[in-house]
């Protein structure tokens, strides 16, 4: 006697599709199989016409972090009460957070503060990138291989500051000497580097002319963040990794020079990965120019249509190997707040609408197999951030974490059809098929249009990366 099983669906796993059985005990996924009458439960949910796929991995979230682009306000980003409501909505059902780590700061207290303000207050599963930024002392290093062993294997750099300096900006960049030295720890300790890859002179240096030939509007920002500057510093990336060994994850690669990089690297057998949003695979510099167009800004920026093409050629076939949002939920007036090239407010507000994005854009227009959609939209990120197999997969064993789709709702999304804040980039945009339940941990959060579960259901899962991850592209 199991206590859920769902029945019928098409359910998506590493060894094909078929109209199955999901039978659930406990927390854990207990079998997959032909639908069989006889099987016993304590309920019994009919997926029939539904798309069962691998509950949701959105790897690259900023809830309850500080707004850096007005730094003269104490602005927040909204906190993991409210915007894990709509990841549970959308299908999402473990996100990955930061822990910024500043000179005066070290890991283990960085860890700890974010795990405080983290417990009973998220819906769903979660875990948290070690973010590496500014002169930090060297000695700070040697506490990467405690926090790998204690299950936080990924850090986080970035290359550049992604704004001009301001004195009250924490500084995020961390130099390639720095980057370097901890490439070296990772490889040697079973870690991985995610990069936020631009080209720090490129990028200062454009802000700099820019302002001085008064070319301030923001609709400028492509050629501020430009493809040039993700090229360079790319490939400047990869060749560390290259000398040290380590493993690396390109966060929100926007360009086709980025993907090409990573194709590339991975062509060499490097272990490289890339990540890219469904902002960018949807939006590009143009849409700057809309009425609410700076709604879809996230740094570095919005690229152009050969780019946005890039992105879908490699997610649909290889070179990208995951999407996420890069959260950073504030209300509608937050957000359009700046209108500069050197105030917008970054970040996205969309993880809720990841999975329905991604099906109907991948899925349904451009003939993703739903295998394919299974792992950029989940199983890739378990693997590459150490989840897997406990979360990312539909078998036996695995956390009983899905997302059921309908594949029957056609429709024009509006302000209704989203949980968090008070707008949404994707108001107005059409999908076929929308995920309609959301199951955690054996548990149905999501049903009807109804939450079941309170914010605290989520627990923090220690991490371990496969080291066939760490040693070639496998994923
Ligand atoms: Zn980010």
């Amino acid at each position: 006697m199991f206590d859920l099983v769902i029945r019928g669906g098409q359910v998506v796993t590493p060894h094909g599709s078929g109209n199955w059985d999901i039978a659930i005990a406990g927390e854990k996924i207990a079998l997959v199989g032909a639908s069989d009458s006889a099987t016993e439960a304590g309920r019994i949910i009919d997926a029939s016409g539904k798309i069962v796929v691998p509950g949701g991995i959105e790897p690259h979230a900023h809830l309850a972090s500080v707004i850096g682009m007005h730094p003269d306000e104490r602005l927040m980003t909204l906190g993991p009460e409210e915007d894990t409501v709509g990841m549970a909505f959308g299908g999402t059902t473990t996100h990955l957070d930061f822990c910024f780590v500043h000179p005066g700061l070290d890991i283990p207290t960085a860890i700890a503060r974010r795990a405080a303000r983290w417990k009973e207050h998220s819906l769903v599963d979660y875990s948290f990138h070690v973010a590496l930024g500014g002169a930090l002392p060297l000695g700070v290093f040697d506490q990467i291989p405690d926090a790998i062993a204690q299950g936080f294997p990924t850090f986080k750099v970035f290359t550049a500051e992604t704004l001009p300096p301001h004195p009250r900006r924490h500084p995020f960049r961390l130099d390639y000497g720095r980057i370097h030295w901890v490439m070296e720890r990772l490889a040697r300790h079973g870690g991985l580097m995610a990069v936020h890859a631009e080209d720090h002179d490129l990028v200062q240096f454009n802000y700099e002319r820019f302002l001085h030939e008064g070319r301030t509007a923001g609709v400028h920002l492509a050629h501020v963040h430009t493809k040039l500057s993700e090229q360079v510093s790319f490939n400047h990336t990869i060749a560390l990794a290259a000398a040290t060994g380590a493993a690396v994850y390109f966060v929100h690669t926007s360009a086709r020079d980025g993907v090409e990089a990573v194709a590339q690297a991975r062509a060499r057998r490097l272990p490289v990965y890339a990540e890219t949003l469904h902002h960018y695979a949807c939006f590009n510099a143009e849409d700057y120019r809309a009425p609410r167009g700076f709604c879809y800004h996230t740094y570095p920026s919005l690229k152009f249509p050969d780019d946005q093409a890039a992105l879908w050629e490699g997610l649909l076939s290889d070179g990208i190997s995951a999407t996420a949002t890069d959260e950073f939920p504030t209300s509608l007036e937050v957000k359009l707040r700046g209108d500069r090239i050197d105030n917008l407010t970054g970040g996205n507000l969309g993880a809720e609408a990841r999975m329905g994005i991604i099906y109907t854009e991948g899925v349904v227009k451009r003939g993703m197999s739903l295998g394919r959609f299974a792992e950029v939209t989940s199983t890739n990120a378990a693997r590459i951030m150490g989840l897997y197999p406990r979360k990312g997969v539909i078998a036996a064993g695995s956390d009983a974490d899905l997302c059921v789709i309908d594949p029957a709702i056609h429709k024009r999304l509006t302000r209704e059809d989203f949980h968090v804040s008070d707008y949404s980039p994707w108001e107005g945009w059409e999908i076929r098929g929308w995920p309609v339940m959301t199951v955690l941990r054996g548990q149905v959060i999501v049903e009807g249009g109804r939450l079941n579960a309170e914010a605290g259901y989520g627990q923090l899962i220690p991490r371990k990366i496969d080291p066939v991850i760490l040693r070639r592209p496998a994923a």
